[in-house]
């Protein structure tokens, strides 16, 4: 430990984030770097604890949601190691186990700030924004790309198949240790989640496009526009390679079987977030008049809700009602957090406060809507029915005026097609399947979830088809 009175000497700082009123006209990075010097007496705060909750994944006091970084993150040494300006050897620390700290720098919910020590007693460390600083330094001295070249290549060649954290982290682990990757990406671009489900002022698309990059340079091969048992068989993919790792997330998305659903202005969320960054990406990040007039109704009180919240504003909509099943997220309604635990990312004041300053009130509801109504087959009235325990409450209806409808309820998993096409029917938890060439990783896996879990089944997944290999070289 650098500094052994640094948290007592120095007060958290964050990143601050860009005024509502600057950031909602545009789709920009919300959050400000601190400068060089700040951050280092930030990573000095760090206590170096004899258990360091931070990076052990661990529930401790009986405390829902008091957990360390699941990747097991060696957060103490390399804030140690900021501290003392080796910023080369903090990023080798860090990449250790997480492959991608230029996306969980941006949009991790950060567990480890939570679990830290420091935050018993008031505002942990400043983790997540340390991590970014590391991975920036490497990015710009070129760090990242020589840390991923492997010293030899075995002849394996491997498939991936999803390009989102999951498959990057697997890939650029398998590609270290010298096996020969290709991931398949049905998408016209690669990244999953990262490009088009996470917003631009979350994580800029530039971004992933730059690790997109570095995987090519250390020398991955990705094929975009290509989905795996439609465009390419899955007999002609076990046919060329000796693994394969299907990462294609959980993308099932919860869907209302009410009366109206198929009417024009319904949507789910990740289909409107997904169009909302192609057009970022086309015409740049100035906010835009897409929704200009249009009242949007999202359900879902989650980080995806808020994702529609942010993008809804910046197209210029005319209001928004938000509506959440959960009757117990509604207990505590506060001016920055009308859901009291949710939305765990970046909450200050992002998505639903940003709608609150804009509109002077956002209408929440513990509701469900039961009914879409409208004419000529577009969408302008919802009817809105409060819950009791996740039921309508009878006479309890009302309708409410919108032109457009998100779907933000979650995910119900993976889509299990392509699990059928490869006769896949065991996955264990340590990713191998009952088909020996085949493993599974990431939400594909454990479900909806997040961009660190991603991260870390990618690493392990990895590390077991690895194994796999070494295994089957010791009964030669
Ligand atoms: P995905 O990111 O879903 O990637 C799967 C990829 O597989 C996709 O690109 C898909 O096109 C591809 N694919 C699927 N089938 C095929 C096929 N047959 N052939 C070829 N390709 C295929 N987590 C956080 O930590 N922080 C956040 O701020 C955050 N924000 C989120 C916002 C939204 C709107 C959503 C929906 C999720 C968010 N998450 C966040 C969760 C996080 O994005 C996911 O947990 C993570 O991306 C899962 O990674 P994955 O690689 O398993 O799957």
């Amino acid at each position: 430990m650098g500094d052994p009175r640094g948290f007592i000497k120095h007060d958290r700082k964050s990143n601050p984030m860009r005024p509502i009123p600057a950031r909602i006209k545009d789709f920009n990075i919300m959050e400000i770097d601190l400068g060089d010097a700040d951050r280092r007496i930030q990573a000095s705060r760090c206590m170096n604890c004899g258990i360091p909750f931070c990076h052990h994944g661990v529930f401790y006091g009986g405390k829902r949601g008091v957990s360390g970084c699941p990747n097991d993150n060696l957060i103490p040494e390399w804030n140690d190691l900021v501290y003392k300006q080796r910023d080369k050897a903090a990023f080798e620390r860090l990449t250790r186990t997480n492959y991608l700290p230029d996306m969980t720098g941006r949009v991790c919910p950060a567990p480890c700030e939570v679990a830290c020590v420091n935050a018993l007693n008031g505002p942990g460390i400043t983790i997540r924004n340390n991590e970014k600083f590391i991975i920036e330094q490497a990015f710009k001295n070129g760090w990242v790309v020589d840390s991923g070249k492997p010293a030899h290549r075995t002849g394996k060649k491997i498939a991936v198949i999803g390009s989102g954290p999951a498959g990057i982290s697997a890939a650029w682990r398998l590609n270290q240790l010298g096996h020969t990757v290709t991931v398949y990406e049905r998408a016209d671009r690669f990244g999953g989640l990262l490009m088009y489900g996470i917003p631009n002022m979350k994580l800029p698309k530039e971004i992933v496009e730059r690790r997109i990059q570095a995987m090519r340079d250390v020398g991955i091969k990705l094929i975009a526009n290509t989905e795996v048992g439609r465009d390419i068989d899955v007999e002609t993919l076990r046919a060329e390679y000796d693994r394969i790792v299907i990462c294609t997330g959980a993308r099932e998305a919860r869907d209302l079987d009410v009366p109206g659903r198929q009417l024009k202005g319904v949507m789910k969320a990740v289909d409107f977030l997904t169009d909302a960054t192609k057009s970022v990406i086309k015409n740049g990040t100035e906010a835009t008049d897409a929704l200009k007039g249009k009242h949007v109704v999202v359900l879902g009180g989650g980080d995806t809700g808020n994702d529609c919240i942010g993008t809804a504003i910046r197209q210029g909509c005319a209001g928004i009602t938000q509506l959440e099943i959960n009757p117990e997220l509604p207990k505590e309604r506060t001016l920055d957090n009308q859901w009291p635990e949710w939305p765990m990312v970046l909450k200050d004041g992002y998505g639903q406060l940003e709608a609150q300053r804009l509109f002077g009130e956002i209408t929440t509801y513990t509701a469900t809507a039961t009914g879409f109504f409208g004419e000529n087959g577009q969408l302008s009235e919802v009817e809105v029915s409060r819950t009791d325990h996740y039921k309508p409450i009878a006479g309890s209806q009302k309708r409410i005026e919108a032109d457009l409808v998100l779907l933000a309820m979650g995910f119900t998993g993976a889509e299990q097609w392509l699990f059928d096409a490869f006769g896949i029917t065991k996955v264990n938890a340590n990713y191998s399947t009952n088909d020996s060439q085949v493993f599974v990783a990431g939400d594909s896996l454990r479900g909806q979830s997040l961009v660190i879990w991603a991260i870390y089944e990618g690493r392990m997944c990895a590390e077991k088809i690895n194994a796999s290999f070494e295994v089957l070289s010791a009964k030669v």
